[in-house]
Order: structure tokens, then C-alpha cells, then sequence
């Protein structure tokens, strides 16, 4: 059997994580399994389908570098591969599970249909949702009701006794009673347009789907589908659902979390090998060990049988530890590129950027790689670099448990060393800075807290000799020196 297998988004907003890690695995798994990965635009829910939705789908994907062998703007055989151009076929296929008598035709007003659902809550009825009015009908009664011009839409005959099973790979059996599924749910609206149930189902088979990846929030829309797959006498796919992608506190992951949307992370400067790497070990593992995997690699390796039983546990800060790490095995030539476009936007360079601003950059790139944990926070490390900095209030210059009189000492004393930078070695420095904390019987903190607040006005910065010769040592005297004046007025 060859291996097709698709991702379904529905174009409703912006691609979520839980959604990319869907497409993720089901592309390894074609990858793993020499077969397709089709893409396929679920777009039935017309109100809610956006053209940026749409966009952001496209330009998600082609960002992680996850190219589809069949689908919208590439095509394929078995188009076309987005729903909305594919409405007459779920007619089609309506009309044929009416004639095979295994649908009808509902004429039920919405007026009919609140009334029921207010008075079966009132009555708290056992059974809930629709009552199969319309479910025999004779061929006369419905003559008349079409000649008087009602709509209709389409319902499938659930049958009324009996079970359903469906398999699951990770799950096993799920079997349902027929009773308690959906009481003849929708396939198509009185405005022609089929509901995601059929649409799904006849687009699965006719684009010869074998395995469906998708999350585990649809396992109970599965004996319905199951169901509607006996009704046209087709051969179900093998399902596969996934692991539910939660934050640390067990919930379901949503904004409540940080962001959830995949062109949030990117605009924070997340590589897309890093985001790729982590989501994939969100509720899948290799050896239980490994933690670093190129696509390539996935694209080898991935497998069902290693797809977690368990939630999977979105934790932001182990995607900063990856991206980190992913940041640190760039050359500096391809970070400088990578950062350029941030210090652009924060308009630290130009936007066709001066040789001044370039070699500055390339300056800072060997400084701060260490530290990135996302490609932005290059704005907050440097800015100290590119503009003049608000001068330090006294209280962000002063350590805790040091007072202001010695904090004032202790610059004082700094000047003279830091001006020795230029021709003293970084080591000789140091140790002149430790003896004169020593001196004062302060922690060593005590002093480089108070330089780097005055030199960077921030508490965070790269290592703070580099910070120094980046500034160079007659600004970074300068701003020693308005610090003791901000301090000498506060211990006057
Ligand atoms: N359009 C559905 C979604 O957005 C597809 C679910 C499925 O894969 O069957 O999740
Ligand atoms: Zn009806």
C-alpha cells in the first residue's frame, strides 16, 4: 500500500503550533514512508475562512521548508485541492447516498428545530438534537413539501441499533453505540454547502488517502465517520490520532501560555530548524534520548510507533534552549544576515546599512551569540550601542545592600581602570576591579553591577569589557561619569 497521507487545516486563523506539529509528522511520515503528503484547504466554513488565514498557511509551511507533493498552487491528480471548488462533488455524492437511501432530505424549519432543542433542554429529554422528523417521510409527503418551495438540507440515517468501531492506532478499539451518536447529523446545508463530516470523508477517499494523522479532539467525530464510510460501501483509511499538545499546567495549550501562533515565533526571531526540531519531540521521540534532529533526519526516522499515548508538554523555555543552541551553530556571517532585518527594524541600522553600521554589526554579532535566545533580543543587548542611553536613576545604579556613598566610591575609583582599557589586557582589568572590591570589602557585583547599569543602562548586556570596547572607552568614560553625578547629587 503506498502511503498518502495529508494535512486539513481550515483557514480560519493564523497556523497554530499544535496545528504545524499535525502537518509535521504527517510530512515525516510520507517522507519516512517514500509516499505523499498532500495538502488540502478545509475552507466549507465560508464566514470564517480568511485570504490571510489562507496566506499565512502557505508562508507558514514554506518558512519550516515543508513542500507538498500534491495541492493548492502545486496540484496534483486528485484535485482540486481546496474545498470551496469542490462543492458540486459533495452534491453529487449526496444525491447518491439519497438514491442508495442512506440519506434524506430534512425540511425542517429553524424555527421547528429551536422549538425542539428549547423544549427537550426544558424537559432535560434523554435525547438530544434532532428528532428524525423528517426521517420517513413517504414520497408523496416530500413532493409536497419541495413544491411548496421549503429547503432542504441533507441528514445521514445514523442506523438505530448496533455499534461502531473504529481503530486507532495508538488508541485502539473506540467503539460507540449508534444510538449515541449524532442523531442524523448534516452532510448538506439548504445552501448547497457540505459540512466538514462529508466533505472530509469523500475528499479522504477520492484522494486515496491511507492514513489519517490529525488531532485528538476529532477521535469523536470518528464513528461518524466510520459510518459515512459504510454508507458509500468505501474502505476507511487507518487513523492515527495525536497526542493532545498542552501547556505545563495540563491545559490545553492556548494563548493563556505565550503565544501559540507560528509567525508570532518567527517575528521573534525563532529559526524554523529549531522550531521544526522542538515541536517534533512534542509528543514524539526518537530513542527516548536524542534531541536533535535536522528535517532531513525526521524525514528518515519519524514513525508511528514512537508518536507518544501521552499529552504532549509545550515548554517555551526548552524551544529557547533549542533555539539557542540552533542560533550558536550559525557562522557569524549567517547570524549577521539573520539579525540585520532586527536592528533595521528597530532602526539601530539603515535600511541600506552604512559600512559604519555593517562593521558595528559584525562587531557585535561574536559578542552577543552566546547569549541570544531569540533573534530580537539583539535589540535590547545592543541598543546601548546605537542610541544614547537615558541616564541611570540612581536606584538602578546602586546594588542591593550597598549604599549610595559607596556605589559613588566605587565609580570613582572604576574611571581611572576603565581608561587603562586601552592598552591593558581585559584579564589585567578584571583583577584590578576584584581587588577593588576587595578593597572596599563589597562583592565583586558590587562594582560590575553599577559599571554595566552606567555603561548600558541595563542590568542585561553582553560581557561587559566587550560591552565596553564596542562603545569604545571615551563614551563609556562618559557615561561613568554623568552616573557619579546622578549619585553625587543623591549623597548630597
Ligand atoms: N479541517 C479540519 C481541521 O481544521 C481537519 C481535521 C481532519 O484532519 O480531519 O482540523
Ligand atoms: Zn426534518
Amino acid at each position: 500500500m503506498s502511503v498518502r497521507v495529508r494535512y486539513a487545516p481550515s483557514p480560519t486563523g493564523m497556523q497554530h503550533i499544535g496545528g504545524v506539529r499535525t502537518a509535521l509528522f504527517n510530512y515525516f511520515f510520507a517522507r519516512a514512508q517514500k509516499g505523499s503528503f498532500i495538502l488540502r484547504v478545509e475552507d466549507t466554513d465560508q464566514e470564517r475562512t480568511t485570504a490571510d488565514a489562507l496566506q499565512d498557511l502557505y508562508d507558514t509551511l514554506d518558512w519550516l521548508g515543508i513542500e507538498w507533493d500534491e495541492g493548492p498552487l502545486v496540484g496534483g491528480d486528485h484535485g482540486p485541492y481546496v474545498q470551496s471548488e469542490r462543492f458540486s462533488l459533495y452534491q453529487e455524492y449526496a444525491e447518491k447516498l439519497i438514491s442508495d437511501g442512506k440519506a434524506y432530505r430534512c425540511f425542517c424549519t429553524p424555527e421547528r428545530l429551536s422549538d425542539l432543542r428549547e423544549k427537550q433542554v426544558a424537559e432535560k429529554a434523554k435525547q438530544q438534537g434532532y428528532d428524525r422528523h423528517c426521517r420517513n417521510l413517504t414520497d408523496d409527503e416530500r413532493s409536497k413539501l419541495e413544491s411548496q418551495g421549503l429547503q432542504s438540507v441533507v441528514r445521514l440515517k445514523v442506523p438505530l441499533e448496533g455499534k461502531t468501531t473504529f481503530h486507532d492506532v495508538l488508541m485502539g478499539d473506540i467503539t460507540r453505540r449508534n444510538s449515541d451518536v449524532n442523531p442524523d447529523p448534516v452532510l448538506l446545508k439548504s445552501d448547497g454547502f457540505p459540512t466538514y463530516h462529508l466533505a472530509n470523508v469523500i475528499d479522504d477517499h477520492l484522494m486515496g488517502i491511507s492514513h489519517i494523522m490529525r488531532a485528538q479532539e476529532w477521535i469523536p467525530s470518528g464513528p461518524l465517520h466510520i459510518l459515512l464510510y459504510e454508507a458509500f460501501g468505501w474502505e476507511p483509511p487507518i487513523y492515527c490520532h495525536l497526542p493532545m499538545v498542552m501547556g505545563k499546567d495540563g491545559q490545553k495549550l492556548s494563548k493563556r501560555h505565550g503565544s501559540t501562533a507560528v509567525r508570532d515565533f518567527r517575528k521573534k526571531g525563532y529559526l524554523p530548524e529549531a522550531l521544526m526540531n522542538y515541536v517534533s519531540m512534542v509528543g514524539w521521540s526518537y530513542d527516548g534520548q536524542r534531541e536533535f534532529f535536522t528535517k532531513e533526519e525526521l524525514c528518515e526516522l519519524f514513525s508511528l510507533e514512537k508518536i507518544n499515548k501521552a499529552p504532549g508538554v509545550f515548554d517555551y523555555k526548552k524551544l529557547d534552549w533549542y533555539n539557542g543552541m540552533y542560533i550558536r551553530q550559525k557562522s557569524d556571517e549567517e547570524l549577521t544576515e539573520l539579525l540585520v532585518p532586527y536592528l533595521q527594524e528597530a532602526t539601530f541600522v539603515s535600511e541600506v546599512p552604512t559600512v559604519d553600521e555593517l562593521s558595528m554589526v559584525k562587531a557585535i554579532v561574536p559578542v552577543v551569540k552566546e547569549r541570544l535566545k531569540v533573534l530580537e533580543d539583539v535589540v535590547e543587548m545592543s541598543r546601548f550601542l546605537f542610541t544614547e542611553i537615558d541616564v541611570p536613576q540612581s536606584s538602578s545604579l546602586i546594588p542591593k545592600k550597598q549604599d549610595a556613598k559607596t556605589t559613588l566610591e566605587v565609580l570613582k575609583q572604576v574611571v581611572p581602570i576603565i581608561k587603562k582599557m586601552a592598552n591593558t589586557a581585559d584579564e589585567v582589568i578584571e583583577e584590578e576591579l576584584v581587588a577593588l572590591a576587595n578593597g572596599l570589602e563589597i562583592k565583586v557585583n558590587g562594582v560590575f553591577m553599577p559599571i554595566r547599569v552606567a555603561v548600558t543602562g541595563s542590568t542585561i548586556s553582553p560581557p561587559l569589557f566587550d560591552s565596553i570596547r564596542l562603545l569604545g572607552l571615551d563614551t563609556a568614560v562618559a557615561r561613568l561619569e554623568r552616573a557619579i553625578s546622578t549619585l553625587e547629587n543623591e549623597v548630597a
